[in-house]
């Protein structure tokens, strides 16, 4: 399993119960939508998953590591090695070709700089945009700076992709693009959980969760 969630609940200071008792494990190689209206509890999980909070109490195991038991420092180590993240807003830095954007994804590897150029292009040719290494976020398109944030994620081949509703501020022919290269990437080994609260596209995926008020009601 690369994830693992054992009876896990988070309870936000103020005493907000975002995630009661959750138990959900994703194999390796899947690639699973996690779906539900706003406010059931999505990002509270994707954080958990992501390693970026602690549960309140039960367990949350990546790859096979139980985060309760690992410092700040072997948490982040963890998470460098294991997950990439993808997020609704790209997160890109201005100013900032495509190409050392995605360098940056290698920053905390220990990777010299030319070699985190080296694997920048070759990321930026997987996500098919070889030709605008140069191009810096505000000369893209929102598809386009979308998968530069992709090949920014998988840059260092993380086994696990984490993407908050990655179509949600793309139109409909960028989006079904994002998501079709999800897809490949999937296809090559990665395992993707995708976040959305968009029926239709949960629906393409081959396995959904569904969430509601801070639990998983369906599985498939
Ligand atoms: P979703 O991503 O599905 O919209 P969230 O995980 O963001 O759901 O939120 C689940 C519940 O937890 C909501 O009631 C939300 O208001 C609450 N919540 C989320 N983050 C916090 C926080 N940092 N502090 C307090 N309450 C929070």
């Amino acid at each position: 399993m690369i994830v693992a969630l054992e009876h896990v609940s988070k309870v936000y200071p103020g005493g907000v119960a975002a995630l009661s008792r959750v138990s959900m494990r994703i194999a390796h190689g899947e690639l699973v939508g996690i779906v539900g209206p706003s406010g059931s509890g999505k990002s509270t999980m994707l954080h958990l998953i992501g390693t970026l909070d602690r549960p309140s109490s039960g367990s949350v195991l990546i790859d096979g590591y139980d985060v309760a038991e690992l410092s700040d420092r072997e948490l982040s180590a963890l998470r460098a090695r294991t997950i990439g993240f993808v997020f609704q807003q790209f997160h890109l830095a201005a100013g900032v070709s495509a190409l050392d954007n995605v360098a940056d994804g290698l920053l905390y590897a220990g990777v010299a700089l030319a070699e985190r150029r080296r694997r920048a292009l070759a990321a930026l040719e997987r996500v098919g945009l070889g030709h605008r290494v140069d191009h810096e976020p505000h000369e893209m398109s929102g598809g386009e700076r979308q998968r530069v944030a992709i090949a920014r994620a998988v840059v260092g081949d993380p086994p696990l992709l984490l993407a908050d509703e990655p179509t949600g501020n793309l139109d409909s022919a960028s989006g079904g693009a994002v998501l079709a290269l999800l897809r490949e990437l999937h296809a090559a080994g990665t395992t993707i959980v995708v976040i959305t609260h968009d029926r239709d596209i949960a629906a393409s995926l081959p396995r959904q969760v569904e969430m509601r008020d801070g639990q998983v009601v369906v599985r498939r």
